[in-house]
């Protein structure tokens, strides 16, 4: 087809028609060539998994489990399903893994509503300390009117207050625990608080909806080796998959009852296409996790060295900054969390505007925070030195003031020689029936 042809049948197309294959156009490129994406939730799928992606799955329903469905038609999506379990079971050192939930906040409402009931107890891990909406009455265990009683905080130590903890779930006796964060630079106590919750005859949940790519590349110790129950996780974080979620245990009672809630309760068709591509993404783990992650870590501490040789403030710098993907600023100095990431977005560094541990909850809107990660940057080949350029850049924009746009241009500039998706087979090379190692 010519680009006159184009033109032409474009030129009677609806004007809203084209608008939005127009912004979503301008959207992949400005997302995927042009910015520093430092959102600490998100990454980018390999060549292969987004290929592998958009697939006739996502037309089609596989109610129930593989092999057991309540659809005809399912054979391949079956055969892809339980693989897709058997490799995450696998690269979690060995776990029943069920991958219906189609997100995070869908995998903790099943594995909530299986170890409490309307009026139940459970004690979370302080929002201070990183514990997401979903684990609070405001979010899905309110939507389960499961009370939420949070641990004790250690300010010092940017993390539960372990001891105190302990005391508090002895006296109180929860259904059941929450660990895992959004906000998240330290490991929290788990094998502390698995024996305490044992102890009075309850569970150990732990979300790893951020930290499931550092687990799998082992640079993050795995709950499931220091006494949790079950792990929930998103499959699109620090590990790059689909968006989507998992939940996986070695409990095998356990396993059962969450697959019974999971569907029908939370899911009925469970999004089909995510399958395939998050099964690639975990061979691709398999093969690449460790080095990834490797570097993920390496980066987030470089990242955070150098903003504090900036002149930032940067949490946790008696405790090394950060063991996670994350790095967290006070921007107070630069005018606060919700002005300094709409100034970093006019310079195309994508950031968010986040709580601190000492701000009062009502200042979501303007906190004096922004929360860092530098796995999606880590996928497209940076490296410890382009974290200090990073830095750089930040403080021109929030320091020296200088005018966003024209270091929007210099980071566009910048971005142009990390466009590539790192730690993957290379697509082309596949399809040649050879597998080259892209590092
Ligand atoms: C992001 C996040 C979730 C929610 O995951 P979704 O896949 O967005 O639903 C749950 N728990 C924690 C700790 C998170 O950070």
């Amino acid at each position: 087809m010519s680009n006159e042809f184009w033109v032409e049948a474009s030129s009677k197309i609806p004007l809203e028609l084209k608008e939005i294959l127009d912004y979503t156009m301008r959207h992949n490129i400005w997302r995927k060539k042009e910015t520093i994406n430092l959102i600490a939730s998100e990454n980018t799928m390999s060549p292969l998994a987004l290929s592998a992606y958009v697939s006739d799955m996502m037309h089609r329903y596989a109610e129930g489990k593989p092999f057991k469905r309540y659809y005809q038609g399912t054979r391949y999506v079956d055969e892809v399903e339980v693989r897709v379990s058997r490799i995450m079971g696998e690269l979690l050192g060995g776990a029943l893994v069920d991958p219906r939930p189609i997100s995070g906040t869908t995998a903790n409402a099943s594995v909530f509503r299986v170890l409490g009931k309307c009026g139940s107890r459970a004690v979370i891990a302080p929002v201070q300390a990183g514990a997401h909406v979903s684990h609070t009455k405001f979010g899905t265990l309110g939507a389960l009117c499961i009370e939420h009683i949070e641990m004790p905080y250690d300010a010092e130590n940017l993390n539960v207050d372990a001891d105190k903890a302990v005391k508090l779930i002895e006296e109180i006796k929860p259904s059941f625990a929450v660990l895992g964060g959004s906000v998240y630079l330290f490991p929290h106590p788990v094998k502390e608080i698995a024996d305490a919750i044992h102890s009075v005859g309850g569970k150990l949940v732990y979300d790893a909806a951020h930290v499931l790519g550092l687990i799998v590349g082992k640079r993050w110790r795995n709950p499931l080796d220091h006494g949790a129950d079950v792990m929930t996780a998103s499959t699109h974080k620090t590990f790059p998959g689909p968006q989507g979620g998992i939940v996986a245990t070695r409990d095998e009672k356990l396993y059962k009852s969450i697959g019974k809630a999971i569907f029908p309760y939370f899911v009925s068709n469970h999004h089909l296409h995510r399958l395939p591509a998050l099964a690639v993404t975990a061979i691709e783990m398999k093969y690449f996790g460790e080095a990834y992650a490797d570097q993920v870590v390496r980066n987030a501490k470089a990242l955070a060295e150098a903003l504090a040789a900036e002149g930032f403030k940067v949490l946790g710098e008696h405790l090394g900054y950060t063991r996670s993907h994350q790095v967290v600023l006070d921007v107070r100095p630069q005018g606060g969390g919700a002005k300094a990431a709409q100034l970093l977005e006019e310079a195309n560094i994508i950031v968010n505007k986040n709580l601190l541990p000492y701000d009062p909850p009502d200042a979501i809107k303007d906190p004096s925070g922004l929360r860092l990660g530098v796995q999606e940057m880590t996928r497209y080949g940076m490296k410890e030195d382009n974290m200090k350029d990073i830095a750089r850049f930040m403080k021109r924009v929030l320091v020296d003031k200088e005018d966003p746009k024209r270091v929007a241009r210099e980071v566009t500039e910048y971005r142009k020689e990390y466009t590539e998706v790192k730690y993957c087979f290379d697509i082309n090379t596949i399809r040649d029936g050879k597998l080259y190692l892209l590092m």
